[in-house]
């Protein structure tokens, strides 16, 4: 159930990575979903048709390895490493954890609490150099480093210190309906975001609707999260300058610049849920795909493993 800010801010950049021929791994995260309670079926076709949209949005299996983290499980072997190694303090510090536990942190589960150690274990056990992310996940990436200096300084050079990959101007893609939250697929109202299989009519609804102000004027300033947010969408799928955009809607109200970015939108966004609806039912083909990627990725995590066990103290 991807959403155009995970787009933008994540799978936009695996296929440019993957296209500068840079090795890649990426990881369908059901452990980390898990931290919501699930339906299981859901949990199941959910892990295939997050397959089917990376394939849709331009990964390869020839290019780019794809598997499923519940099916490696060295990575919640490393991550409960990894929980003994993160301080209480680092992890209070996450404003993910206040964000979606928010009110309610008592009947938020533990898993929601410690899920930076999983997503740590995800990166470092692969020795990633550089995680493509959206901004939301730049605090993740820091704890991450921390969790890999602090091994390293008292056990000597195990894992690699990743860089966070993240673009300057619409890291962060916010809700069209309340602008100063992040745009989310947990968010209960449906007009805060766009889906990557939405129908053309559903889009251009949701755009109309988009939460402005009063101002009328197409000017992007941080004073004016709403507008900001949309011109931003706007100079991401048109490649156009925000000085370019500002001028092209000087002397015209809301309407028909939204209307235009619903236009580039739904051309952006049809061939993908055509090659998405394509692939989607494809199961036995996805299964392929993602049983030979963990393959790849438990040899691989194997090793890192094995390699810190015998620094830390297991007998191998
Ligand atoms: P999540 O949807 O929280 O599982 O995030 C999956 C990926 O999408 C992560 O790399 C996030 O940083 C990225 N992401 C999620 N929401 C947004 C957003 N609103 N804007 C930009 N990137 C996002």
């Amino acid at each position: 159930n991807l959403h155009l800010g995970n787009y933008l801010g994540a799978v936009k950049r695996f296929v440019e990575l993957q296209d500068a021929n840079a090795m890649c791994i990426y990881c369908l995260v059901d452990l980390h979903a898990i931290t919501n309670w699930q339906d299981p079926k859901e949990l199941r076709q959910n892990t295939i048709e997050v397959t089917a949209a990376f394939l849709a949005c331009g990964l390869r299996q020839e290019n780019s390895i794809i598997f499923n983290q519940s099916q490696v499980p060295t990575h919640t072997e490393l991550a409960w490493i990894f929980n003994c190694v993160t301080r209480m303090g680092w992890l209070n510090r996450m404003t993910q954890f206040k964000d979606k536990a928010g009110k309610d942190k008592e009947n938020a589960s533990s898993g929601l609490f410690i899920y930076p150690n999983l997503m740590a274990a995800d990166i470092l056990v692969y020795k990633a150099t550089h995680v493509p992310v959206g901004n939301d996940q730049k605090q993740h990436l820091e704890l991450t480093r921390d969790i890999a200096a602090r091994i390293n300084h008292h056990f000597g050079a195990v894992f690699t210190l990743p860089e966070p990959y993240i673009r300057k101007r619409g890291a962060r893609i916010m809700s069209l309906q309340d602008p100063d939250k992040k745009m989310s697929k947990s968010d209960p109202n449906h007009n805060s975001y766009i889906g990557l299989t939405d129908q053309d009519s559903i889009i251009k609804k949701k755009i109309m609707k988009a939460v402005t102000d009063s101002q009328a004027s197409v000017v992007s300033d941080s004073s004016r999260p709403g507008i900001r947010n949309l011109i931003d969408l706007y100079q991401l799928l048109s490649h156009d300058s925000i000085d370019a955009i500002e001028r092209r809607y000087q002397h015209s109200s809301y309407k028909p610049f939204k209307e235009d970015l619903a236009d580039l939108l739904i051309n952006f966004l049809s061939p993908i849920r055509e090659k998405f609806h394509a692939i989607r039912d494809d199961h036995t083909e996805l299964t392929r795909i993602i049983t030979s990627g963990n393959e790849y990725a438990q040899a691989r995590a194997q090793t890192t493993l094995d390699r810190l066990k015998d620094k830390t103290g297991f007998a191998l």
